[in-house]
This record gives C-alpha cells, structure tokens and sequence, in this order.
C-alpha cells in the first residue's frame, strides 16, 4: 500500500541586496533542505549558493516562463517535494517575479511561507529620514519620457512619502522629470549601491540632486532608491480655511444661510455655492 506524501511548502525566500553577510540563517536552512530553488536567474543564483557551500536543483522561474511553470510547480508540491522561490536580489515578488505563481497557489489552498530578510525599499527608507508611517511603493517608472510624466503627474499631490526603484540607465532621466514636475525645492532622498562598497545616501532636495547626479558619472552608476517627500500641507491654506469658518459663523448667527454665504464670497472672494454649503454645515443643517 502506497502512504501518499503531505504536500510539499512553497517558500519564498529573500536574498541580500549587495552584501552577502546579509543574508538570514532561516535562508541558508531552507535553501539546504528543499527539493528544488526555482530563481529568476540560475546562474546568479548558483553563484550566491555556491558561496553557501550549497547544492540545489535550480529551476528557472522568470518573467517569461512563470505561468507556464505554475502547474509544474502544483505537480511538484503534490508530490511532496518542497520549493523555494528566490529572485536575484532581496524580496521576491517586489518588482520581481513570482506574483502569478503565488496568486495561483494561494487560491488552491498551498501552504506558502515567507522567510524574510532584504529589500531594497524598506532598507531605504530605514535610512532616510522622511516619514514612513505611511508611504507609496511606486516601483519602476515607465521608461519611455511620455508615460514616465504622467506617473508623476499623478503623483504631484501626493502627501505621503514616495518610493520609487531606478536603474543606472534612467537615473538622471527621473530626477531631471521630477525636477520639473516637483519643482527644486521638493526634498528627496536618494539611497545608491545600498549594503554594497559604494554605498552612498544623498539627502537634500531635488535641485542639488540634480546638481549631484550630473557631478560625477560615478553617481550614476548602480542601483537606486529614490525617495521623495509627500507634498506639504499649505499651512497657509490651512490658516485662510480658519479665517474663513470663524467669519461664517459669525454671519450665520446674524443672518439667514444664503445671506452670510453671500456676504462672505463677496469679502473673501470664495466660491458662493461652497460658502453656502459650509454655512449649512456649520448651522448644523
Ligand atoms: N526584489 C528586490 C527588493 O526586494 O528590493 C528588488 C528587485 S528590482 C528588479 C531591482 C531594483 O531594486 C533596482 O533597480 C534598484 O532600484 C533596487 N535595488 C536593489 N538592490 C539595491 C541596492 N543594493 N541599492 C539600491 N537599490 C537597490
């Protein structure tokens, strides 16, 4: 009688993003110990577990191949055997592959685990400086100048923290868009070569990023994390939004709604129809 193996775990496993001392002890277990490493690119990774002292039968799992590849790692799970999944560097699933693969398992009930450890975004911003309470992973901007403005256009209100990935290629392309679009002021942080020999962090704003980047053809070189600022609430507007209540309350407790509403676009020069709307707001009607 055939005893039928429990179904194997899908782990996914994070990497260092530069420096190999970075990676987790929980990594090094399980690359040792399951069946097969599907990697987004073999021979990096063979590189990364030869360093390890380890032995694995690698599977290519890459933009091109990942759905296809779904009912073969099903099969594979099936029958016992346990897999990892690892990018070439830090996270998988953050701005690399495995998103289907994982999707489709989850649904049909497969145990997936997470074996945490790198990635380039939260090691960013646990350098820079700007808040990160709450913050938006924007990923790789479009390539082409067309679609790359309006990803930052519609970002230009933005008030939390931005997180964008960049290459060496398109560096001084996106700080020269959002120079234009931001404005110089606007303050950024951009995090280069992290964990590696190079690593620099510069902090300032977009204009004397500008002038960094171009300053040096070193500056461009490697890999980015760009982070901007949110947009600040205009204290201004805030104090004018004041202003403008305390007079209307005042003409409501004199007057009937439509009248203060009408008195006060005329001395603020506001919107009559959003002044009525706010008196009645505050009439508690
Ligand atoms: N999955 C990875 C992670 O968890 O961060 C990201 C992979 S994505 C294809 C590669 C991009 O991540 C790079 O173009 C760069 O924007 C960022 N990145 C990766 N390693 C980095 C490093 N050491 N320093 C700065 N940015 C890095």
């Amino acid at each position: 009688m055939s005893v039928k193996k429990p179904q194997g775990t899908l782990y996914i496993v994070a990497t260092p993003i530069g420096n190999l001392g970075d990676i987790t002890h929980r990594a090094i277990e399980t690359l040792k110990k399951v069946d097969k490493v599907c990697a987004e690119d073999t021979r990096n990774t063979r590189k990364l577990l030869t360093h390890f002292g380890i032995q694995a039968d690698l599977q290519a799992l890459h933009d091109h191949n990942e759905i296809a590849r779904i009912e073969q790692v099903k099969g594979w799970l099936d029958r016992g055997d346990h897999i990892a999944l690892v990018s070439d560097a830090g996270t998988p699933l953050i701005s690399d592959p495995g998103y289907h693969l994982v999707n489709a398992l989850g649904d049909d009930g497969y145990k997936i685990e997470p074996i945490p450890g790198a990635s380039a975004i939260i090691t960013a911003l646990s350098v820079a400086g700007l808040p990160t309470d709450r913050f938006s992973f924007e990923g790789f901007l479009p390539a082409k100048s067309v679609g790359r403005n309006k990803a930052l256009q519609a970002n230009l209100k933005e008030v939390r923290t931005q997180v964008y990935y960049e290459s060496s290629h398109r560096i001084a392309k996106t700080i020269e868009a959002m120079l234009a679009i931001f404005g110089g002021e606007r303050k950024v942080v951009l995090a280069r070569e992290l964990t590696k020999m190079f690593e620099q962090i510069y902090r300032g704003d977009l204009a004397g990023l500008q002038a960094w980047i171009n300053d040096d053809a070193m500056h461009q070189k490697g890999e980015f994390v760009l982070m901007l600022a949110g947009q600040v609430q205009d204290e201004q507007t805030n104090e004018q939004t004041v202003a403008v209540e305390s007079l209307l309350k005042i003409l409501v407790d004199e007057l009937p709604v439509k009248q203060a509403a009408g008195l006060a676009a005329k001395i603020t020069g506001k919107k009559k129809n959003e002044l009525y709307k706010l008196a009645m707001s505050l009439k508690g009607e």
